[in-house]
């Protein structure tokens, strides 16, 4: 085995390639939409970094990249909905052309509070970009401009997603072994 992590994992959902795949279009596709723009990518942290590195690489404009680092309150595979800043950006983005880029969206509950929170620093426009999305588990409606990948209803690691801090190095996205999160 490749990594010792493995014999956690149920299944391989996407590939490196796959995922490479779908990056490099929703870049040319950021790309062609924002053309003549400058838009700021604000970076989720940390679930989002591996995916807002290889994205930002695949955007041929001149973009900045900022990051917010935030906190579900509880642990474990299921979010509580309540959001904490743990680090803001470190510019503003009043004016900008704003694109967050999100790990995944789930219930929607922390891309929906990410985006009222920088509504409200008036910037010129505002789009997510994710990189799954699971539609079946959705609780509040969130407008995502930029679906990597719709999945169904698994709790998924790797490529930046994380069970507990573990399994985010993980080069491509599985499922991991219910077993390994429930009776926590
Ligand atoms: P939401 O607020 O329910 O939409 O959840 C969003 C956050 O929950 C994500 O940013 C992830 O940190 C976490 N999350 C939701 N589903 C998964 C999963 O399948 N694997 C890892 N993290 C997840």
């Amino acid at each position: 085995m490749a990594f010792d992590l493995e014999r956690d994992l149920q299944e391989i959902l996407l590939p490196p390639e796959v995922i490479a795949g779908r990056v490099a279009e929703l870049g040319a596709q950021i790309t062609a939409d924002y053309a003549g723009r400058r838009p700021v990518l604000v970076c989720i942290l940390r679930g989002a970094v591996m995916f807002a590195a290889d994205l930002a690489r695949r955007i041929q404009l001149p973009v900045a990249m900022d990051f917010m680092a935030i906190s579900s309150y509880g642990s474990g595979a299921r979010t509580s909905g309540v959001v904490r800043i743990l680090k803001d950006l470190d510019v503003s983005v009043e004016g900008q052309d704003v694109l967050v880029v999100e790990d995944i969206v789930d219930s929607g509950l922390t891309l929906n509070y990410l985006m009222a929170n920088l509504r409200s620093r008036r910037p010129a426009s505002l789009q997510a970009c994710v990189l799954l999305d699971k539609p079946d588990r959705r609780q509040v409606p969130v407008h995502v401009q930029y679906v990597g990948f719709q999945i169904p209803d698994r709790f998924v690691v790797g490529y930046g997603l994380d069970y507990a801090e573990r399994y985010r190095n993980l080069p491509y996205v599985a499922v991991l072994k219910p077993e390994v999160y429930e009776g926590r």
